[in-house]
């Protein structure tokens, strides 16, 4: 543990875990002063909390006189690291860590960190759920919505803390070291600040970088990038497949979900798939994965499987919507990439009017091509994403170009017939148009209770 009392602490960045960051340090007895590029009338909500604990707060821009007189600086997922008055204080020697390093010095108990492109959120309340079920202390955090430094304070000898964390916050971890480390998948995703799909696996690699002998490593044994990322753990590699057996891990067979320990151990029945309450093969992996990881923690396969048939997909996943007029309308607003955009029509069969588009992240729209060919009617076009989507889909699928999601939702709803499906899995961010995921998915959904209103009203 690192002592605070009396250092000059910089935090870089105001978002929630900056926030939490700053106040914990504080309370730490440190000096603190936080930077923000936002204007002061922006953060004009935090800036009296901060000012009354006796933070200083930077706000407009960050100063390098003020980043250059600091013991420790934290940096929040959001800021780049190549950020260049980081890059400047890097060269004097400054230490700068994020808000999981810092976290990880302080948080007690044992750890088991989620990463991946896709699928996180999803895993780490299904294991939460399930370490609760079997009685387990747990708590949850991380990007899922509670910063980590948040759960130091309850965090004790006996609890578990299941934790979701980002490539982003990987990159700056160096002594974070989870007992139990996921790697649910790699697949191309923020190719804009990590530059390279290498360079991305390599950040979600160092989720390993601090473990030994004691600790296990769960790995997706079908996702070429993420099983390669098994020798970068010095422990204990356990499997988790839908195609195929594993040596030791969870698998998929005979309709069930089973597990064994050890390659020379029985094979235990932890569920029947049938009783899997969440849509689409995406979310029997990340089962797989919760299982595999929730015996690691000590939960028994009756709690396992009590749990996730209780299981409610979380929101903007997946969720299911309404059904009108015959249509069934589902929230996929968290498929940010290609790949959740992928699985998401794979959760279908046919009939799909496919809402696309938003903010590019550099991705390559014609893997879906075949998916899109096979199950969807029509690709509805939205946001700044908008042109290339429809130079790389043109002549593979009808398209039509909405702009906005309102305009979107109506020419898809018009189209559909009893049986189809409109599906909002737009492969990318939400900032063009929106504050966040959430506030495209809360529009969405406002949007079908409408078509319903006016339907319903039509028909009157
Ligand atoms: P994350 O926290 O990694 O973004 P979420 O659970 O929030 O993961 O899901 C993000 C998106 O990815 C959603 O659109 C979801 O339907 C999709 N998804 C969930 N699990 C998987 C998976 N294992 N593989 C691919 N896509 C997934």
């Amino acid at each position: 543990m690192m002592e605070l009392k009396g250092k000059k602490v910089l935090v870089v960045g105001l978002g929630k875990s900056g926030l939490a960051a700053a106040l914990f340090l504080r309370h730490q007895g440190a000096q603190v002063t936080v930077s923000d590029v936002r204007s002061a009338e922006s953060l004009a909500k935090e800036i009296p909390a901060l000012l009354e604990e006796g933070i200083m707060v930077e706000a407009g821009g960050h100063g390098l006189l003020t980043f250059r007189r600091q013991d420790l600086i934290v940096v929040s997922p959001g800021v780049p690291l190549d950020t260049p008055e980081l890059e400047q204080v890097r060269k004097f020697g400054s230490p700068i860590i994020g808000e999981l390093e810092l976290a990880a010095r302080f948080l007690k108990g044992k750890i088991v960190a989620i990463t991946g492109s896709n699928g996180k959120t999803t895993t780490t309340a299904l294991l939460g759920a399930i370490l609760e079920e079997a009685g387990i202390p747990v708590l949850v955090g991380g990007n899922i919505g509670v910063p980590v430094v948040a759960l130091i304070e309850e965090s004790s000898d006996t609890t578990w803390s299941v934790l979701e964390v980002s490539s982003f916050q990987l990159e700056s971890t160096e002594k974070f070291h989870p007992n139990v480390a996921v790697i649910l998948n790699i697949t191309p995703d923020h190719l804009d600040r990590h530059h390279s799909f290498e360079n991305y696996a390599r950040a979600k690699e160092r989720i390993f970088a601090a473990q030994n002998e004691h600790d296990a490593a769960v790995l997706n044994a079908d996702n070429a990038r993420a099983a390669e990322a098994a020798k970068r753990s010095a422990g204990r590699v356990y499997w988790f497949s839908i195609e195929h057996p594993v040596g030791q891990g969870a698998w998929v067979e005979d309709g069930y979900v089973v597990y064994r320990g050890r390659r020379d151990a029985a094979v235990e029945r932890v569920m029947p798939l049938s009783k899997i309450p969440l849509k689409g093969e995406h979310n029997v992996e990340n089962v797989v994965a919760a299982v595999c990881a929730a015996r690691q923690a000590g939960a028994p396969a009756e709690a396992i499987g009590r749990a996730i048939e209780k299981f409610q997909a979380v929101e903007h996943r997946l969720e299911f919507v309404a059904t009108v007029n015959g249509v069934d309308y589902y929230n996929d607003s968290k498929a940010t990439n290609v790949d959740a955009t992928a699985k998401a029509v794979a959760a279908f069969q046919s009939g799909i009017h496919l809402i696309l588009g938003g903010k590019d992240k550099g991705s390559d729209y014609t893997i879906l091509a075949p998916l899109l060919h096979q199950r969807v009617r029509a690709v509805y076009t939205i946001g700044a994403a908008a042109a290339i989507i429809e130079s790389q889909l043109r002549g593979i699928i009808s398209l039509h170009s909405c702009e906005t999601l309102d305009r979107a939702v109506s020419a898809a709803a018009s189209a559909a017939r009893p049986g189809d499906v409109v599906l909002l899995a737009p492969a990318c961010s939400s900032f063009d148009q929106f504050e966040s995921y959430e506030h495209r998915g809360h529009v969405f959904k406002e949007l079908v209770a409408e078509q319903r209103g006016w339907k319903v009203g039509q028909s009157a």
